[in-house]
């Protein structure tokens, strides 16, 4: 047999127990978040038609221009892992008529893929956490998301961590004219234009302002401005989303460079973005995408969503002095055959009586000090101590590891009341 080591896939990542609270901290109180307001959980599968993504994200995207994981299956199919989250949900959509006469309010979660140069905060499979809301023009509901988001951030404490980037892209029509004028401009400066930027100039030219390129920047920051373009309805509609942002106190920068470069984008876009991230500083995206529905074969219907990266909101709260512990309340010590056995079914008797409470059977046997090191290091509140004396007598001894308390021996009748009195409080 090959001794080689198998190794994970460059960028895929195992999420190791010392970080998976990070994790479970923020699914937990994403879950919470959203369907406090109502938002109601969908799965889509992972793997989707090629033709989905190049429809629904577009074909001159980064995404699918150079990033997608696509293959053929046994029967010849293009499949391809999906990229984001969006389309799926789009197309889950229509296939259950979800959208016809009502409106909706999805959030998802879970891993996509994207073939990208790894580095801090950019990896091949990452994790999303996502909302769509379905039939609504707004902009109510793209305020309602603004806020939700920012209730997101207090209630995980990054809400000073991050700063909201926010702008209008105006309707498809203003965007057009717009796109025209980028074209004139960029074009009278082709010369300057790098080879990406070259190629996006008559595809799609907003997406030259996306460009992270240092020596394209003095071009950007000259170019035609959106805004100018903007209607008085359009401009009004923008101005009510920053009085709301006002009004609620919170801080934003309008930043009329900020476009996503997908034609189906339209009105609000925004980000939240952190200045400690380095390149990778964008941890929630989202926006407007009343062209999308349509585009994947439904009826027009308007719609807002976002999706935030877990593992650039991982390593933020990593900076952070929050306690990420393993959560334990009791180690059951147990010394001898016997007493080993009976520490299973007593193990067992707890968690029917108290079903909240953590417990950690030493198993694997061990001497009286390793087994107390264990119970130390652990976390628990408690150790519990089934030894040869305790055995026969039916006792059971019980030793707090956080207080300066005696040891306590007691009947292993009064085990389950005496646990209900110690964890009262917290549970
Ligand atoms: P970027 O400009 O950083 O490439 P993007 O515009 O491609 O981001 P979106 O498609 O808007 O990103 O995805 C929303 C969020 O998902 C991002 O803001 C980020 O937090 C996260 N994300 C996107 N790509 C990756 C990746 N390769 N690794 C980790 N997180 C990612
Ligand atoms: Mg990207």
């Amino acid at each position: 047999m090959s001794k080689v080591k198998i190794k994970a896939i460059r960028g895929m990542h195992d999420i190791l127990p010392g970080e998976i609270s990070y994790w479970h901290y923020l699914e937990t109180n994403f879950s919470h978040c959203v369907e406090s307001y109502g938002y109601r959980e969908i799965r889509t599968p992972i793997l989707e038609n090629t033709n989905l993504f190049k429809r629904g994200v577009g074909e001159t995207t980064d995404i699918v221009e150079k990033e997608m994981y696509t293959f053929a299956d046994r029967n010849n199919e293009s499949l391809t892992l999906r990229p984001e989250g969006t389309a799926g949900v789009v197309r889950a959509g229509i296939e259950h008529s979800l959208f016809y006469k009502q409106t909706q309010r999805l959030w998802y979660h879970g891993f996509n893929f994207r073939y990208e140069r790894p580095q801090k905060g950019r990896y091949r499979q990452f994790y999303q956490l996502g909302v769509e809301a379905f039939g609504m023009p707004g902009p109510d509901i793209d305020i309602e998301l603004l806020l939700l988001t920012w209730r997101f951030w207090q209630q995980v404490g990054l809400a000073e961590d991050l700063t909201l980037e926010i702008n209008t892209l105006g309707t498809f029509t203003e965007r057009q004219q717009y796109n025209h004028a980028l074209v004139d401009y960029f074009s009278q400066h082709s010369d300057k234009l790098d080879e990406d930027s070259q190629g996006r100039l008559h595809k799609n030219p907003l997406r030259i302002l996306d460009s992270k390129n240092p020596e394209m920047q003095t071009l950007i920051a000259a170019a035609p401005i959106l805004t100018e373009f903007l209607s008085e309805d359009s401009q009004a509609r923008f101005n009510k989303i920053c009085q709301a942002l006002d009004t609620m106190q919170i801080p934003y920068r309008v930043n009329p460079r900020l476009v996503r470069g997908l034609d189906y984008y339209c009105h609000t876009v925004f980000e939240w973005v952190s200045d400690q991230l380095g390149a990778q500083g964008t941890v929630c995206a989202g926006g407007r995408y009343d062209g999308l529905v349509a585009q994947l074969g439904g009826e027009e219907v308007p719609a807002f969503g976002f999706a935030m990266g877990i593992e650039r909101l991982v390593l933020l709260l990593q900076q952070q002095t929050l306690d990420f512990q393993q959560h334990l309340d009791i180690y059951l010590i147990s010394l001898g055959e016997q007493a080993q056995q009976q520490a299973l079914l007593l193990a067992e008797q707890i968690h029917d009586c108290l079903p909240n409470i953590a417990i950690l059977n030493n198993c694997g046997g061990g001497s009286f000090k390793s087994q107390m090191k264990r119970a130390d290091k652990s976390g628990a509140k408690i150790a519990l101590l089934l030894g040869e004396d305790e055995m026969k007598m039916k006792k059971i001894s019980i030793k707090y590891l956080r207080e300066q308390r005696e040891q306590e021996i007691i009947a292993l009748a009064d085990l389950p009341a005496t646990l209900q009195q110690i964890f009262a409080e917290e549970k």
